[in-house]
This record gives structure tokens, sequence and C-alpha cells, in this order.
């Protein structure tokens, strides 16, 4: 201002000053709105990170539970290739072979073995010649279903109170 030799010139500083202490003021207010803006967003990165933390707790205990359920299932997959180990060791070399053959035949969808109930293949739900189902039920052969040929095995029906008095016993009769 000291520096205006004429009046014009004067005018012309004082409007360059008003307009810096406009510009000085609307920056100030803007600082002051962000400064709101983010009081909001700190609360929202707070909120964020306590649910990842709480997420992360459940993943860890959900990878926890599949590695348990994963070597439990192992242990039981040992266990089952050992009975079955057995369990061949136990028929004859014949048997074993045909229902090997029928095992890995693709349309059985590795199912060698079905249960008859009610005069009827489970597997493929034909049903059976009474004869043939006599001669399943005597179970002094190994019959295989004529229509799927599957191996059939027969559990004779276990009365109620057989059941409730040894259900262990009464299952394996
Ligand atoms: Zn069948």
């Amino acid at each position: 201002m000291l520096e205006a030799k004429t009046n014009d010139q004067y005018r012309a500083f004082q409007s360059e000053i008003d307009f810096c202490q406009k510009e000085i003021r609307k920056s100030e207010d803007r600082i002051l709105e962000l400064m709101g803006e983010s009081e909001a967003l700190d609360k929202n990165v707070k909120a964020a990170e306590e649910s990842l933390k709480e997420e992360k707790t459940q993943v860890d205990a959900e990878k926890r539970e599949a590695r348990e359920r994963t070597s439990a299932d192992q242990k039981s997959a040992q266990e089952l290739v050992k009975e079955r180990g057995a369990i061949v060791a136990s028929v004859s070399g014949a048997t074993y072979q045909r229902y090997e053959r029928i095992r890995k035949a693709k349309m059985r969808r590795g199912l060698a073995v079905a249960e008859a109930v009610d005069g009827r293949c489970t597997a493929c739900n034909i049903a059976m010649r009474l004869q043939f189902y006599q001669d399943l039920k005597k179970g002094d052969q190994i019959l295989a279903c004529e229509s799927c040929q599957r191996i059939l095995y027969y559990n004779p029906p276990v009365a109620a109170e057989d059941l409730a008095a040894d259900p262990a016993s009464a299952v394996r009769q």
C-alpha cells in the first residue's frame, strides 16, 4: 500500500488483498470441512479394522477346524484301507476279482455291492424274480443283480424288541 503511487494502483492493491483474504477464508473453510469428513472416515477405518480382526479370528478357527477334520478323515481313511485289506485277504481270489470287475465299470460309479430290500436291488431298483430273491435270502452263494450286475446282500429285518434289547447284536444277525 505504501508503494502505491496513484489511486488506481492503491485500488488495485486493495482488490488483490481482498481477493487473497477471500481465498484464505475459503481454504480455511475447506480445511474445517475436510477435518469433519476425516473424523467420520477415521471412525470407518476403525470399524473396518475391528471387523477385519473378527473375521480373521473366525477364519483362523475355521482353518483349524478344517485341518482337524482333514486329519480325522485321513485317519479313518487309513483304517478303512486296513479293514479293506483284511476283507480282501478273507475272500477268495475269484470273488475279489469279480468284485473289482464290477466296481471298476464306469456306469456303477464304484459301487459293486448292493442291498436287496423287499425283493428289489437298492442300487438299480429293479424287482427280482421271486425264486432269485429266495435263493439270495438263503445266503449260501454269491449272487449278482440280474439287471445292474452288482453283488447283492440281504439283511433280514430285525424285530423291534430285539433292537431295543441289544441294538448291536440285533443288527449283526
Ligand atoms: Zn441292481
